[in-house]
């Protein structure tokens, strides 16, 4: 689409016949000159013609012949999936993650480092350690970095405003990013990353509107609809479900209330009840995972749940009896068809997903409630690292 209608200069047009054209490839795959003609639009010598500078850019390759209609056999054309490479971090949990991706969202290499402390520089340090390492790894030109973190964020800004798991108030971390590795710099909210990658890597079919609720530090949902991001008016705060409070006898919320759903089932709060019941019963299944308390993880918890350790297993209903709450009320306002746990909750599987569908029935509308799906992510702890990496391919390549 042409903006506003307005005329675009050639440059403009160059770059939007590029995209345009890019974009099908991408979308397609195995697609002819012929076939991004037909489906663009253009005609076909300025279809060859971007596909031309696309080739020479090393974005699009040649992959060999397809069958004939009749006549010549077509040439087929795909995106390379590791053309450019781009890295996604995910700054949401106790553990700070990073991964190099290519096109296709395939980890190329990952590192992480235990978030050491919430304090300020401390945490930044950390970042700019954990993207040195990354960066070295890359083996294709960088399309650039996408950084999915926790709180209150100004996209187009670059500014972090309240992350207090990392302890920063206020930070340019884009200027601070861009200026050390010279790359185009995103930010995104956790969990609205979680939900377009969730969209743009894993989305059923037919499915355009749905609801990710994202499990670290701290729970929040990104949503989706119509097939687009839903970013709320104040700065991307849209959706920070997890200051709901969802009982009356809850302990302190950082936030300064009590009560949260964030004291319940955020991931510090699930590792304390997880340390407890290793301390009752260090012969469980939990106890089995692990030499020391310490050594408790979302995975470990998640396995131990899977595995049927009774004493886990009380735990994650509860979870699944508060997280359904605020599952609830957000189906009553959106009716989205779709439910998604994304982050450390993934991992315990269709039973867990299953339990919060099931305290949605009983706190909704029952002729709604029965249209409402749950499901764990399949893309497992990754999913705020590549929606930093959906972010990328949406603004410099427009794949996505
Ligand atoms: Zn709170």
């Amino acid at each position: 689409m042409i903006p506003n209608g307005k005329k675009l200069t050639r440059d403009e047009a160059k770059s939007h016949n590029q995209r345009l054209v890019l974009r099908l490839i991408y979308q397609n795959g195995e697609f002819s000159r012929a076939d991004v003609a037909r489906a663009s639009g253009l005609t076909r010598t300025t279809a060859s013609a971007v596909v031309s500078e696309l080739m020479e850019q090393g974005l699009v390759e040649e992959i060999g012949l397809g069958p004939s209609g009749g006549g010549k056999p077509p040439t087929l054309l795909q995106v390379p999936p590791d053309a450019r490479h781009l890295i996604g971090l995910d700054l949401a949990g106790t553990v700070l993650e990073g991964a190099v991706f290519n096109l296709r969202g395939q980890a190329v290499h990952r590192a992480s480092v235990d978030l050491a402390t919430g304090r300020s520089q401390d945490s930044l340090q950390q970042v700019l350690d954990l993207l040195d390492r990354l960066v070295v790894e890359a083996s294709q030109p960088l399309l650039g970095i996408g950084v999915g973190l926790p709180g209150v964020i100004d996209s187009q800004l670059g500014v972090v405003y309240h992350a207090l798991s990392l302890g920063w108030p206020q930070l340019a971390l884009g200027d601070i990013l861009h200026q050390r590795y010279q790359l185009p710099v995103y930010l995104v909210n956790d969990s609205q990353g979680a939900a377009l990658a969730e969209y743009t890597f894993a989305r059923e079919e037919n499915i355009h509107d749905m609801a990710v609720i994202l499990v670290a530090q701290g729970v929040s949902a990104g949503i989706i609809l119509g097939g687009q991001l839903y970013r709320g008016r104040l700065h991307s705060g849209a959706s920070e479900i997890g200051h709901v409070r969802v009982t009356d006898e809850g302990y302190p919320c950082v936030c300064g209330h009590d009560g949260c759903l964030d004291t319940i089932v955020g991931e510090q709060a699930v590792l304390q009840g997880a340390r407890t019941i290793y301390a009752r019963r260090p012969d469980s299944a939990l106890g089995r995972l692990v030499r020391n308390a310490d050594e408790i993880t979302m995975a470990t918890v998640a396995t131990a749940y899977q595995q049927n350790d009774p004493a886990v297993l009380a735990l994650g209903s509860e979870m699944a009896h508060y997280l359904g709450i605020a599952a609830a009320n957000l189906y009553s306002v959106l009716n989205v068809p779709q439910i998604v746990l994304a982050g450390g909750v993934a991992a315990f599987g269709p039973y867990f997903a299953g339990a919060v569908e099931e305290e949605i029935r009983e706190r909704t509308l029952p002729w709604l409630a029965d249209r409402v799906t749950v499901r764990t992510s399949t893309l497992g702890e990754d999913a705020v690292e590549l929606g930093a990496a959906a972010v990328l391919l949406a603004n410099e390549l427009g794949v996505v």
